[in-house]
């Protein structure tokens, strides 16, 4: 993996590595932290910063990594989609995203951070490609037995959760309770149903992530989220949308309109 030095984007609370593979496939990576007190977001029903202390890499520090470049998901609202192609990235490759920050950053050791969290949200499906994903996984947890892994998927048919346990947590894609508009956002065919996601259990010690980027208010309807997502089982995020030039395409906004620092 080549990481292109002219074209990281840094942020108040991070920076954004651009790289691509030996092959020439792009890949992006984040590097990020937040004070630690923003982790209780189910406590505090959301995670705004309180002032402008952003904290640093020993309290929260995520790092976003690809499981993929490109993506053949192509949901409605994702920059992804800006791609034709797509690869599986290698377990390699995935870890190489995660020593690459680690070792720009030889100030904070991730065994000390009070999080260090492995969030698999940037680009690609973790479950289309998921022997690689598992592999990079356990890699990285015997190495930093602290990790906390956090997966997001759209939730591709005849997937095993059950390996999804202690502190690897599940988000599952939902943004719309219209099973129609959910076709449209997430116009993959081989996904669960709204009402086969209400049936996902993990053995992670987290509840499963239910994430919500609604595009209308339409898309929301409590009783169908009540009749299929059980409180005992899962956590409701409302999540703003990083507008894009696909998402300028669809002529799509989010309804939260606050901004995510990255
Ligand atoms: S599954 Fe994730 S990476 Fe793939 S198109 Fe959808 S939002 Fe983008």
């Amino acid at each position: 993996m080549i990481f292109i030095k002219d074209k990281y984007r840094t942020f108040k609370n991070g920076i954004v590595y651009l790289a691509k593979t030996e092959d020439n496939y792009p890949v992006e990576t984040t590097d990020t932290f937040l004070p630690y007190y923003t982790k209780n977001a189910i406590g505090r029903k959301q995670n705004k910063l309180i002032n402008n202390d952003l904290g640093n890499r020993s309290e929260r520090w995520m790092i976003g990594v690809s499981c993929q470049s490109g993506c053949p998901v192509h949901c409605k609202f994702c920059g992804t989609g800006r791609l034709r192609k797509y690869r599986n990235l290698t377990s390699k490759e995935i870890i190489e995203q995660i020593e690459y920050v680690i070792n720009n950053n030889r100030d904070y050791n991730p065994n000390d951070s009070k999080e260090f969290k492995i969030n698999l949200t940037r680009m690609g499906e973790p479950f289309l490609n998921i022997d690689n994903v598992k592999e990079a996984i356990n890699i990285i947890k015997n190495k930093y037995p602290n990790t906390h892994f956090y997966l997001s998927t759209v939730g591709i048919k005849n997937s095993d959760y059950s390996w999804i346990k202690d502190n690897i947590t599940l988000q599952i894609s939902l943004h719309s309770l219209d099973e129609s508009k959910r076709n449209w956002l997430i116009p993959y065919i081989n996904k669960l149903s709204i009402e086969e996601l209400g049936n996902i259990r993990t053995n992670s010690r987290l509840k499963t992530t239910i994430n919500l980027t609604l595009v209308d208010e339409k898309d929301f309807d409590i009783s169908i989220l009540k009749r299929y997502f059980d409180p005992k089982y899962f956590f409701i995020k409302l999540s703003p949308l990083n507008i894009n030039k696909i998402s300028d395409k669809n002529k799509l906004n989010g309804i939260i309109q606050s901004n995510n620092l990255i």
